[in-house]
This record gives structure tokens, C-alpha cells and sequence, in this order.
């Protein structure tokens, strides 16, 4: 079977606004499904109301991956697998619709957490030891147990970042704080990450729990192109909370390098739009 070619368009407004499940479920939909359409992927997978959406929801992501209507029920019938090495063998780059196609494998969570445990073992020959620790910690400290899967993976993410020790510095206010007060914080937002950003520990930081993980994830302050904090001007302040974010206004982000700043421009470009 032939494949067609791909035709991607600019647009990508529809594309930003869905997480990576999302594109996940109407990348596979389109490809596998003979007889879908884009108004019940709107319906089916997006939740929306297709008398209103019309369809553009996932037809505009479907565009901007450059899977236009040639590429409807191209695999119908086909299984999974085979239809992956066959786009691998193709002489375009199919690599991140791959990604998308794999992450609708049923055990993608256990390797995800399977391949990050073995970049924590490479790096740290205690590794399995701090991880146990770390995931404790999350146990002790959420008072409930959180789905195991993604408790896992923020253990092993602790793990990594804070090893044995006791204390860490927050790499935004650069306070010095036991590490039941810290996280590991996802400096991209982890439902936009594609299974490998996912796997990449560089992904994420350590932030305190005291402020600044929530003022960086809900874009309170935003870390600028050169890693300097500052205030990001679009949100609304009280005077006590601008005298407690000027504290932090030109600090360095210690977790700013040439391995995180495309995360961070992510996260910028985010703040932007809405
Ligand atoms: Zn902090």
C-alpha cells in the first residue's frame, strides 16, 4: 500500500489548544478508522457539541500534521505494528506521528516508566534506592495514593533530580528547603509532552512548593529567553503578591540550559496567546 504524502499546513491554533492524548486519539482515529469523520472526533474524542465545532477541532490538527484526506483509513484493517514499520520505512519523516500512534499502545505508561527508571539507573548507581525514598515521600505527603502510574513516574523524576540528599535549592527563588517541600515540576506542562519530552528527565525542574511551583504553572512569572525570571505582565495582582513576585524579578532560573530552554519557550509562548 502506498502512502500518501504528507501536506502539512501553518495553521496551528487547533493543534496548541489539544494535549498530547488528545491528538493521540484523532491521529489513530483518522488513520485506522474507515468510515469516521471529523465531526464525530469532535463528538467522540474532544467532547464537543459537532453542530457547533463543525468538525475544525480535529480536522485542524489532522492539518497541521499534514494528514489531509488522503491519509483517511489508510490502515484500516492493518494492525498496529505493521503499520508503524511500514511508515518508518517510508522516505518521509513519519517519526512524531509514530510517537502519537505508539502512545495508543496499551502498555505506553509502563514503558514510559520503564525507560526513564533505566536513564535513572545510568546516571545514579544508587538509583533504586533513592527512587524508593522519593516515592515515599510523595506517599507521606499527598496523604492519598495518587494512580500508581503516574506516582511512579513523579518518583522516579524526584529521584533523579534530588538523589539522596536531604535539601535542594529551588532553581527559581534559589531557597535552600527539605525536599518534602519540593517538586519536580514539569517546566513544559506534562499533558502537552509527547512521549519522548515525557521520557526526557530534562523536562523538569526543582521548585518549591512555597510559591513557585504554582506561581510557574499557572504563569504568574514566566522565565524569559536568556533564564531570567520575570512578572508576566498579562496576569491580574494584588499588591501583596507583586511585592512577593518582585522578590524574584531578574533572578536567575538555575535550571535554564541549552537542554531546557526549549521547554521554557514552550511554556513562554503559552502565556502568550490566550
Ligand atoms: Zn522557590
Amino acid at each position: 500500500m502506498l502512502i500518501p504524502k504528507l501536506d502539512p499546513s501553518r495553521r496551528d491554533r487547533e493543534y496548541k489548544q489539544r494535549n498530547f492524548e488528545e491528538i493521540s486519539q484523532i491521529v489513530h482515529t483518522w488513520l485506522f478508522a474507515n468510515d469516521v469523520t471529523h465531526r464525530e472526533m469532535d463528538r467522540d474524542i474532544l467532547g464537543l457539541d459537532p453542530l457547533s465545532s463543525k468538525g475544525w477541532q480535529s480536522m485542524g490538527v489532522l492539518h497541521y500534521l499534514g494528514l489531509k484526506k488522503e491519509f483517511k483509513g489508510i490502515f484500516h484493517n492493518a494492525e498496529l505494528h505493521q503499520s508503524i514499520d511500514q511508515l518508518r520505512s517510508d522516505e518521509q519523516d513519519f517519526s512524531f506521528i509514530i510517537e502519537l500512534l505508539e502512545n495508543s499502545v496499551s502498555d505506553s505508561s509502563e514503558r514510559l516508566i520503564k525507560s526513564l527508571y533505566e536513564v535513572g539507573k545510568f546516571r545514579d548507581k544508587d538509583f533504586e534506592e533513592h527512587f524508593k525514598l522519593r516515592l515515599s515521600e510523595i506517599e507521606n505527603t499527598d496523604g492519598r495514593r495518587n494512580q500508581s502510574q503516574s506516582r511512579k513516574e513523579q518518583g522516579i523524576l524526584r529521584g533523579i533530580l534530588f538523589k539522596g540528599v536531604q535539601e535542594a535549592k529551588c532553581a527559581i527563588c534559589h531557597r535552600t528547603l527539605p525536599i518534602d517541600l519540593m517538586v519536580a515540576a514539569h517546566i513544559k506542562p506534562r499533558s502537552k509532552c509527547s512521549t519522548s519530552e515525557r521520557k526526557n528527565p530534562n523536562v523538569v525542574m526543582p521548585v518549591c512548593k512555597v510559591g513557585c511551583d504554582d506561581f510557574y504553572e499557572k504563569g504568574y512569572i514566566l522565565i524569559d529567553q536568556s533564564g531570567v525570571i520575570q512578572i508576566n505582565e498579562e496576569m491580574y495582582y494584588s499588591d501583596e503578591l507583586e511585592t512577593v513576585l518582585s522578590e524574584l524579578t531578574g533572578k536567575r532560573c538555575t535550571h535554564f540550559s541549552q537542554e531546557t530552554e526549549d521547554f521554557f519557550s514552550y511554556k513562554r509562548n503559552s502565556l502568550k496567546q490566550d
